[in-house]
């Protein structure tokens, strides 16, 4: 008879035991021993532009994970290792005489496809069966692909089309009640550190930096998750009060499907950028990035509340699930284009503008050099348009923004102020954003540029108007840009019209940038740093041209080529 399974269930981007189908998979082999691991990639953690807010939410949520583990078994835990998995895994097949590798599918078109691929093949190799689970999505991008004839999902009806007949999603799974023990935990080999690898082939394998941290079991060799310290980044770099963990997620929902009305009436353009505490929208991204909530269990118990509600409804795309599903359009459409759906270059879907020139091109104009002071200037909050500072000071602070601040500070930076690349404003909020998410990160920079998913570029959010209509007293610039806290209502969006004299009451003076630092001492906020119904005309005209042109992708080196071909 075969050998009683012995399993590892990796965890990468399913941070719970609730509804994780790679769990349920795992427990499905009827294991004689389970091993749930998570491998430290040193690439991530060398390589990665991740702010120290992200870094910390995902320890939290490996913590967490951890203890719900343990309370399974207590002899169970997350088995963290501190190596990259394509090195490690193969070691533990035969260190720990593996017969099944688990995990959820990632759904990242670049790094962990290429990574997942290797690692499979490595199972294979060793005579280890490898059993994947999809649970990142409502509906798995490869089945939404083959549905919508293997185009990308361009619009929510199109997405919609697609799911419907694949009919409803799977519903939610329960968490397990027990888990079983898991095996002899020697770890009777070299621990390889990764820069001793060779193979600079491999993209995702280069840049490892040094190996003071990598202790293959942690420093107390007990394969406990490590801390922000282990990791390099002080504890105080990380400002968030968002935090992770299913239990936090799990409490959150709940709190949220209490009150059925929220939840059944919820429409997404009339919740407020500016709320905070609390925010206006469910704020379970972080969670679902994390997969310390499953999406699946997040539209069932909203769909179980609205049932609830006997009152009118809301419906898609406006409603909460159909939040859901544009997540799930962007994963779907990403499945379908691949890498390339993060970028320009190569990617058919988008559309090409001539933006300013990105700082890596050659050939400076003054106004790209103009430009770049200005998306550098957008990135750190000192726009000197206070609405937008806020958002961005908001977003550094915390990892996390309002769906239509979002909207704000990327219209700003491209096709509505600054006229800067789509990607560039993408990278910011790649590396702040607590939810990080490639296709919804790419995707939304790609739908606000105007570049695709949408197109009416003349529709621009004014960084005075659209802040004021939801908070005309300022209360989000007061918390976010405190300089500005004492102006009263009539200046607190436009600080650089009020006279001298009400500047001065309010402890802060409007002053150029480069000015700023030569008082020292007193408090100054920036001039904005340009006539923003000025850069709408200019935004405006040139997208007008750019869309005559109406180029898509590739097609824009060969007819509107010459600077980009640089
Ligand atoms: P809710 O309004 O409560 O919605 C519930 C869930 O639906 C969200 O948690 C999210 O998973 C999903 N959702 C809602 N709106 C969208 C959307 N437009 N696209 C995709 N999913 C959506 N979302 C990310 O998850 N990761 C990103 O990296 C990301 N980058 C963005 C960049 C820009 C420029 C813009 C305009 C939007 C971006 N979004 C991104 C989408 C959206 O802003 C966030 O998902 C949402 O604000 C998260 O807050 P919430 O959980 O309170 O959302």
């Amino acid at each position: 008879s075969p050998p009683a399974p012995r399993v590892i269930c990796w965890f990468r981007t399913d941070l719970r035991v609730h509804d994780s189908p790679a769990l349920h998979a795992a427990l499905a082999l009827a294991p004689a021993c389970l091993y749930p691991v998570w491998c430290w990639d040193p690439h991530y953690v060398r390589t990665a532009p991740v702010a120290p807010n992200r870094w910390r939410f995902l320890l939290e949520c490996q913590r967490d994970l951890s203890a719900a583990l343990t309370r399974l078994n207590p002899a169970q835990r997350l088995f963290v290792l501190r190596e990259a998995p394509t090195t490690l895994l193969p070691k533990l097949f035969a260190a720990w005489n593996i017969t099944h590798l688990v995990f959820e599918r990632d759904t990242d078109t670049s790094y962990g496809a290429l990574r997942d691929a290797e690692i499979v093949e490595k199972a294979r190799n060793a005579g280890v069966q490898v059993v994947t689970a999809a649970g990142r999505t409502l509906w798995d991008p490869v089945d939404i692909t083959r549905e919508a004839g293997g185009k990308p999902t361009m619009s929510l009806t199109a997405f919609m089309k697609a799911a419907k007949k694949l009919g409803d999603p799977a519903k939610p799974l329960d968490a397990p009640t027990s888990l079983p023990d898991p095996g002899d935990l020697t770890l009777s080999f070299e621990h390889a550190p990764p820069s001793s690898d060779t193979d600079i082939n491999a993209p995702h394998r280069r840049g490892h930096g040094d190996q003071s941290y990598v202790a293959l079991a942690g420093p107390g060799g007990d394969f406990s998750v490590p801390t922000l310290e282990e990791l390099g980044i002080p504890a105080s770099a990380a400002t968030t009060p968002h935090q992770g963990g299913e239990t936090i997620a799990l409490q959150h929902l709940a709190k949220l499907i209490a009150d059925p009305k929220y939840i059944a009436t919820f429409e997404k353009p009339k919740t407020a950028p500016t709320a905070f505490e609390p925010a206006s929208t469910t704020l379970l991204s972080p969670h679902l990035h994390f997969g310390s909530l499953s999406v699946r269990r997040f539209l069932h118990d909203v769909q179980n509340a609205t049932a609830k509600h006997t009152g009118k409804k809301s419906s898609p795309p406006t409603n909460l699930p159909g939040q859901l599903y544009f997540r799930d359009m962007y994963f779907a459409a990403q499945h379908a284009v691949g890498p390339a759906f993060g970028c320009e270059l190569g990617n058919p879907v988008v559309r090409y503008i001539p933006w300013h020139l990105p700082s890596t091109d050659t050939g400076y104009t003054v106004d790209s050099l103009e430009a770049h002071a200005w998306f550098v200037r957008w990135a750190w909050g000192l726009t000197g348009f206070p609405f937008v500072d806020a958002l961005m000071r908001q977003l550094r602070a915390e990892g996390w923004i309002h769906h239509l601040g979002r909207h704000m500070a990327a219209c700003f930076l491209t096709r509505g102020g600054a006229y800067v690349h789509w990607e560039r404003g993408a990278a910011v909020f790649a590396e702040l954003l607590l939810d990080h998410e490639p296709a919804c990160n790419a995707g939304n920079w790609m739908w606000l540029s105007c570049t695709a998913f949408f197109a009416q570029y003349y529709r621009v959010y004014s960084p005075v108007a659209f802040g004021k209509k939801w908070d005309p007293e300022g209360t989000f610039i007061r918390r976010y840009v405190p300089e500005l806290a004492e102006y009263s209502n009539k200046w607190i969006y436009e600080p650089h019209r009020a006279p001298r004299e009400e500047q001065r009451k309010a402890g802060c003076v409007v002053r150029a940038l480069e000015e700023g630092g030569k008082n020292s001492g007193d408090v100054y906020y920036p001039a904005p740093m340009f006539d923003f119904a000025e850069r709408r005309e200019v935004c405006l005209a040139g997208m007008k041209e750019a869309y005559k042109v109406g180029v898509h992708g590739d097609d824009a080196r060969v007819v509107n080529g010459t600077a980009r071909d640089a």
